[in-house]
């Protein structure tokens, strides 16, 4: 091996570029950070071809003094920091010392800049690292930066540029990234003297977010704001409706800078649990107010990850917020018979909670998401329950609230479970029956129904929906009116026009999140099995299963080894009182394999969770009498979240009275 050598500082700065600029929208974004500290209130960016031939960013900010330009240059020089402490308090974008010195080194460059106290400016042109004289030059105040040819002297670099056109998109999403973060600039991005964008100072965050995306999906974005103690987040989320096929519609932004975050990311996808369909992302402008001394900014070359000193404490108090203010907002889909999407939505006053009620829920959903489902108590174990009631029932009721009789049709299975607490005390006092929902062998066959999405609704007037009319119509005390329709779906009116649910979504929906919310509270019901069934297995499904014990027992299922790779059944969910045992757990196993090895507990939890409402919710086909329909209906505003069924598709459309009106001529 050759001797050790110092590298020469033109070497050092180019293994630096290598870092930092990796295409021209490095150097657009080193550029406006840069005129974003230097305090400018205007930043116009340029770029030809891409910025592979020339960027050029001119800011109204504080300037360089004429004998520091040099020094600008250079290697690891900067205004910004001087202790190593600072390096624990950054409040500026910038504090390597690096970029300019990384730029110059592979570029011609130049530099033009006069100080707010200057009469004068200078100029200074660095060609491949190498700085020629500084010389005096008239010009505004603020600095004008000029990158030439990027790349021009590393061939290999250069060759992995690509298209104009993608060099531009990168361009184009640092300068919305940065323009997002600081609305209260003015910024202009011009590409081959073309304007992309001339974004006036704007107070207002929605507005610049609208200069960028559009007034359709400004519309539809809710506000959301939280502080605790020092931490303040606020921002916009979308409303399911806008969800995206990936995660770049996710703008988070920690003190003024753009980052991208695994965990932040991770506790949005958890708020829109049950919203969204699998492998939809919701969209959201979200900033985070952090202290300065909480968080290191200097883990990643350009900055774009940070490290959190307490991420858990930031992914709770997104997770909450977020949680909680959907629990207040009716995220019903509108329908516009236009095609556009629907306006903004106000809340809904049936959806309101109170706040005391809100703050509970909140600090459940936390726990909830966080895995801490260890807080459950083990008030009611798996079987515990033996005393057996005159009618061979074993369920008591639970969670304190008021029992919703079901009666089966005939119990005459002492081992099954007749009697379950459906729902919230129905305002009437009068205990609902809702015999044929449990009243039939749940098997497992598959849902039926497709999946109701928008496209599939659209609101046409001459398809004739309307005149099917062998429904049933009720006009219950509570005067909600519900025409079943297909036995699939119930149409009703509402105050803004009209409701069209579909009944397992919305069944399937109230089920889990009364599942969810007994599960929490450690109050998921278990029917003991007189005589416990045998399952047979193969050698990994009884070790799943076996695995899982405890996990299966807190949602009522006991499970004991029984020699061989049979397993034996000893008690199972009350809700699911019309499922065979076998069956059952037969299923759970496919979902217990699925998750693989060591899933998160939560996942399993919620799918097993989703798995038995669907399996306890009415079906598509099923006929409803009106007083299930009437059930079904009251529900729905008791449930928390009851806009989406926990697969994520919509639970309810609705056609507003206005495009209804509208549809039939009527303005
Ligand atoms: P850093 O931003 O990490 O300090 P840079 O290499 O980006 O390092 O910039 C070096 C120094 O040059 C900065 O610290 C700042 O003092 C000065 N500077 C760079 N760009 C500007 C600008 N647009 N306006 C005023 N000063 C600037
Ligand atoms: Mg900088």
């Amino acid at each position: 091996m050759p001797p050790i050598r110092q590298l020469p500082p033109s070497v050092v700065n180019k293994i630096a570029a290598g870092e930092v600029i990796e295409r021209p929208a490095s150097v657009v974004k080193e550029l406006v950070e840069n005129s974003l500290d230097a305090g400018a209130a205007r930043i116009d960016v340029s770029v030809e071809q891409g910025g592979t031939e020339l960027v050029r960013v001119v800011d109204d900010g504080g300037g360089i003094p004429p004998d520091e330009l040099l020094l600008a240059v250079a290697s690891h020089a900067t205004s910004k920091l001087t202790t190593a402490d600072d390096l624990f308090r950054v409040r500026t974008l910038g504090f390597r010392g690096e970029a300019l010195a990384s730029i110059a080194e592979v570029s011609r460059f130049t530099l033009r800049s006069r100080a707010a106290e200057r009469p004068d400016g200078a100029e200074l042109e660095v060609v491949a690292g190498q700085p020629a004289d500084v010389v005096p030059c008239g010009c505004p105040q603020g600095t004008a930066i000029e990158v030439r040819n990027l790349f021009f002297n590393t061939p290999v670099r250069r060759k992995f540029l690509r298209s104009v056109q993608t060099e531009m998109g990168h361009v184009s999403e640092v300068v919305t990234r940065l323009s997002l973060a600081h609305p209260r600039v003015h910024f202009t991005l011009r590409h081959n003297a073309r304007t992309v964008y001339d974004l006036a100072p704007n107070d207002d965050w929605l507005e610049r977010i609208a200069g960028f995306f559009g007034r359709d999906l400004s519309g539809d974005l809710i506000w959301v704001e939280n502080r605790d103690g020092d931490i303040h987040l606020r921002g916009f989320v979308g409303r399911p409706n806008l969800s995206r096929p990936n995660a770049r519609m996710q703008y988070l932004f920690l003190n003024g800078r753009s980052i991208r975050d695994r965990s932040l990311a991770h506790a949005l996808g958890e708020a829109y649990r049950g919203l969204l369909l699998t492998g939809r992302f919701p969209v959201a402008f979200l900033c985070f107010e952090v202290p300065p001394d909480q968080v290191d900014v200097n883990v990643h070359p350009t900055k774009l990850e940070v490290r959190f000193q307490d991420g858990g404490r930031l992914y709770s108090q997104l997770l909450g917020t977020l949680r909680t203010k959907f629990l207040t907002t009716d995220l019903t889909h509108r329908i516009d018979a236009g095609g556009a999407a629907g306006a903004a939505v106000s809340a809904n006053p049936a959806q309101a909670v109170d706040p005391e009620r809100a703050a509970e829920l909140r600090r459940e959903l936390v726990e909830w998401a966080k895995g801490q489902v260890a807080a459950w108590a083990p008030a009611q174990p798996a079987g515990g329950n033996t005393a057996q009631p005159a009618n061979g029932n074993t369920a008591q009721p639970v969670g304190g609230s008021a029992v919703l009789a079901v009666e089966r049709g005939g119990a005459s299975e002492p081992a099954r479970q007749t009697r379950f607490d459906l729902t919230p005390p129905s305002p009437s006092g009068e205990p609902l029956r809702l015999s044929p929902i449990f009243g039939r062998p749940m098997t497992a066959r598959a849902v039926p129904d497709e999946p109701a999405s928008t496209a599939a609704v659209e609101f046409d007037p001459s398809s004739g929906a309307g005149t099917t009319v062998a429904g049933t119509m009720v006009r219950p005390a509570q005067a909600i009116a519900a025409l079943q329709i297909h036995n699939r779906y119930l149409v009703a009116e509402s105050d803004e026009g009209v409701v069209v649910i579909d009944q397992h979504a919305l069944h399937e929906r109230i089920l889990y999140e009364q599942f969810r919310t007994s599960a929490l509270a450690g109050a998921l019901e278990s029917q003991h099995l007189l005589v416990p069934e045998p399952v047979d297995l193969s050698g990994p499904e009884s070790a799943a299963v076996l695995q899982r014990r405890e996990l299966l027992a807190r949602l009522g299922i006991k499970v004991e080894p029984f020699g061989g790779d049979t397993v034996l059944v000893s008690s199972y969910p009350a809700m699911l009182a019309g499922t065979h045992p076998a069956e059952l757990l037969r299923d759970l196993v496919g979902r217990l394999l699925d998750a693989g090895r060591e899933p998160e507990r939560r996942d399993l939890l919620d799918e097993l969770l989703h798995m038995f409402a669907c399996k306890a919710a009415v079906k598509a086909g099923d006929h409803l009498t009106s007083g299930e329909i009437a059930a079904l209906l009251e529900q729905r505003h008791l449930a928390q979240d009851t806009h989406h069924c926990p697969h994520g598709r919509p639970t309810a459309l609705v056609f507003t009275r206005d495009e209804l009106d509208k549809q039939f001529k009527r303005t």
